[in-house]
Protein backbone atom coordinates (compact mmCIF):
# COMPACT_ATOMS: atom_id res chain seq x y z
CA UNK A 1 0.00 0.00 0.00
CA UNK A 2 2.52 2.58 1.04
CA UNK A 3 4.69 1.81 -1.74
CA UNK A 4 1.68 2.50 -4.44
CA UNK A 5 1.08 5.67 -2.62
CA UNK A 6 5.00 6.72 -3.32
CA UNK A 7 4.63 5.99 -6.88
CA UNK A 8 1.17 8.14 -7.11
CA UNK A 9 3.69 10.87 -5.32
CA UNK A 10 6.44 10.33 -7.74
CA UNK A 11 3.67 10.18 -10.56
CA UNK A 12 2.24 14.14 -9.13
CA UNK A 13 5.42 15.23 -8.76
CA UNK A 14 6.68 14.04 -12.16
CA UNK A 15 3.94 15.61 -14.34
CA UNK A 16 3.95 19.12 -11.91
CA UNK A 17 7.67 19.21 -12.90
CA UNK A 18 7.02 18.55 -16.74
CA UNK A 19 4.03 20.84 -16.76
CA UNK A 20 6.12 23.76 -15.16
CA UNK A 21 8.95 22.84 -17.51
CA UNK A 22 6.82 23.01 -20.66
CA UNK A 23 5.34 26.81 -19.16
CA UNK A 24 8.98 27.84 -19.22
CA UNK A 25 10.00 26.12 -22.58
CA UNK A 26 6.94 28.48 -24.00
CA UNK A 27 7.51 31.28 -22.05
CA UNK A 28 11.17 31.69 -23.05
CA UNK A 29 9.89 31.07 -26.47
CA UNK A 30 7.32 34.09 -26.45
CA UNK A 31 10.26 35.85 -25.19
CA UNK A 32 12.36 35.19 -27.83
CA UNK A 33 9.51 35.91 -30.45
CA UNK A 34 8.77 39.48 -28.75
CA UNK A 35 12.75 39.73 -29.44
CA UNK A 36 12.59 39.32 -32.07
CA UNK A 37 9.68 41.57 -33.49
CA UNK A 38 10.80 44.25 -31.66
CA UNK A 39 13.90 44.42 -33.36
CA UNK A 40 12.15 43.98 -36.87
CA UNK A 41 10.35 47.02 -35.36
CA UNK A 42 13.89 48.84 -34.79
CA UNK A 43 15.60 47.93 -38.00
CA UNK A 44 18.28 50.94 -37.94
CA UNK A 45 21.50 50.01 -40.47
CA UNK A 46 24.56 52.70 -39.89
CA UNK A 47 26.66 53.04 -42.91
CA UNK A 48 29.67 55.56 -44.65
CA UNK A 49 29.58 57.03 -47.48
CA UNK A 50 31.20 53.66 -49.22
CA UNK A 51 28.77 51.59 -48.38
CA UNK A 52 25.31 53.55 -48.16
CA UNK A 53 23.89 51.40 -51.47
CA UNK A 54 24.81 47.85 -49.78
CA UNK A 55 22.96 49.33 -47.00
CA UNK A 56 19.99 50.48 -48.87
CA UNK A 57 19.55 47.30 -50.89
CA UNK A 58 19.68 44.96 -47.71
CA UNK A 59 17.42 46.98 -45.74
CA UNK A 60 15.09 46.57 -48.84
CA UNK A 61 15.65 42.61 -48.95
CA UNK A 62 14.92 42.45 -44.98
CA UNK A 63 12.49 44.26 -44.42
CA UNK A 64 10.51 44.54 -48.21
CA UNK A 65 10.42 48.62 -47.18
CA UNK A 66 11.11 52.27 -48.35
CA UNK A 67 13.73 53.22 -46.56
CA UNK A 68 14.18 56.60 -45.43
CA UNK A 69 17.66 57.93 -45.39
CA UNK A 70 19.42 60.32 -42.95
CA UNK A 71 22.58 62.03 -42.24
CA UNK A 72 23.68 60.50 -39.23
CA UNK A 73 25.43 62.76 -36.56
CA UNK A 74 28.93 60.82 -35.69
CA UNK A 75 30.37 63.79 -33.52
CA UNK A 76 27.47 63.21 -31.15
CA UNK A 77 27.70 59.37 -31.59
CA UNK A 78 31.03 58.56 -31.73
CA UNK A 79 30.66 54.65 -30.94
CA UNK A 80 28.32 54.10 -34.21
CA UNK A 81 30.01 52.97 -36.98
CA UNK A 82 28.92 51.63 -40.77
CA UNK A 83 27.38 48.43 -40.47
CA UNK A 84 29.94 46.69 -43.32
CA UNK A 85 33.42 48.63 -41.92
CA UNK A 86 34.61 49.91 -39.44
CA UNK A 87 34.29 53.82 -40.63
CA UNK A 88 32.29 56.14 -38.77
CA UNK A 89 28.78 55.52 -39.91
CA UNK A 90 27.27 58.68 -41.93
CA UNK A 91 24.12 57.72 -42.48
CA UNK A 92 21.07 56.02 -41.09
CA UNK A 93 18.99 53.88 -43.06
CA UNK A 94 15.37 53.30 -41.05
CA UNK A 95 11.40 52.90 -41.74
CA UNK A 96 9.62 55.71 -40.45
ZN1 LIG B 1 31.33 51.15 -44.65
Amino acid sequence: MGSEREAFSFLLVFSLLQWFVDNLVQSVNNFVEILCSKEVLNLEKFSCETHINQALDMFVAETGEFPILDKYNSEDNLSTKCSYCEEDATYIVSRK
